[in-house]
């Protein structure tokens, strides 16, 4: 699932093929987009916001594109065959003179004036790797549910964005925090959210993401989808469950010895 390093690479490409330049057909497999032709507007750039995308267009209107769990934009040189999946599966396409850039399995896919972006993205948080990442802003939000679980607080893309499972997962395993943790209960909440941005930031060239230095495919994660193998560090046996509001739950990956569970009361006179 695409987390916040793999949206901004995403969104950098873009750019490098889009920005300036003008689009020579555009095409939107949406209903609601269906009669709508941006041939002839130039593309002025492309942003993330958190695992939000956004092109912004020359006429004063923006494209909002979201992943959310299997989508994908791909770039391809004129001329070059697609595959990023069957036709079926394509939400919009961008056209240039030289690049077809093809949006995949979009869940979202609306184009709205560009002042209004905030109706889209105004309620997230600080953007990990954002030009206006805020630690001590994603801090505060974090601290007003001080009962949640971390491992909660941390998907919340309102508190912080750009945090998804994979990093959620190995973060709280690198600060030795059982996910179930409440906020209040968390010793160092500050060193927690730095590690998580500078995990984001140290991935965000590479297409296969790593937080044991290793990029070797089954090598890549210390906890995160590797339920019933050795712990890396200790040899226990890697645990996993889904939590969350009901309806939101998500799938989380601890290992019980390097995780253990601490109770708020234990914690609190570190606070
Ligand atoms: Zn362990």
């Amino acid at each position: 699932m695409p987390e916040g390093d793999t949206v901004w690479r995403s969104c950098r490409r873009l750019h490098e093929v889009l920005a300036g330049r003008e689009l020579t057909r555009s095409e939107f497999r949406v209903p609601t987009l269906a009669t709508t032709d941006l041939s002839g507007i130039t593309v002025r750039g492309v942003v993330s916001r958190g695992k939000h995308q956004l092109f912004r267009f020359a006429n004063g209107f923006t494209l909002h594109t979201h992943f959310r769990m299997e989508g994908a934009w791909r770039i391809y040189a004129r001329g070059r065959k697609w595959t990023g999946g069957p036709d079926f599966q394509i939400r919009a396409v961008l056209a240039t003179a030289d690049h077809d850039a093809v949006g995949y399995r979009l869940p979202v896919t609306e184009l709205l004036p560009t002042a209004d972006e905030a109706s889209v993205v105004g309620h997230l948080g600080p953007d990990l790797l954002g030009p206006d990442w805020d630690l001590d802003e994603a801090l505060s939000r974090i601290g007003r549910q001080p009962e949640r679980t971390v491992g909660e607080a941390l998907l919340d893309q309102r508190n912080l964005a750009g945090i998804g499972t994979f990093y959620r997962a190995e973060l709280l395993f690198l600060q030795g925090l059982h996910p179930r943790t409440p906020v209040a209960a968390v010793p160092n909440l500050r060193r927690v959210v730095q590690r998580g941005q500078q995990l984001l930031y140290a991935n965000r060239w590479r297409p296969e993401q790593s937080t044991t230095g290793d990029l070797r495919s089954n090598k890549r994660a210390y906890v995160f989808e590797r339920p019933g193998q050795p712990c890396r560090r200790c040899g226990t046996t890697i645990r996993t469950e889904e939590f969350g509001t009901p309806g939101q739950e998500r799938r989380s990956y601890w290992c019980p010895r390097c995780q253990p569970l601490a109770d708020a009361d234990s914690a609190l006179p570190d606070r």
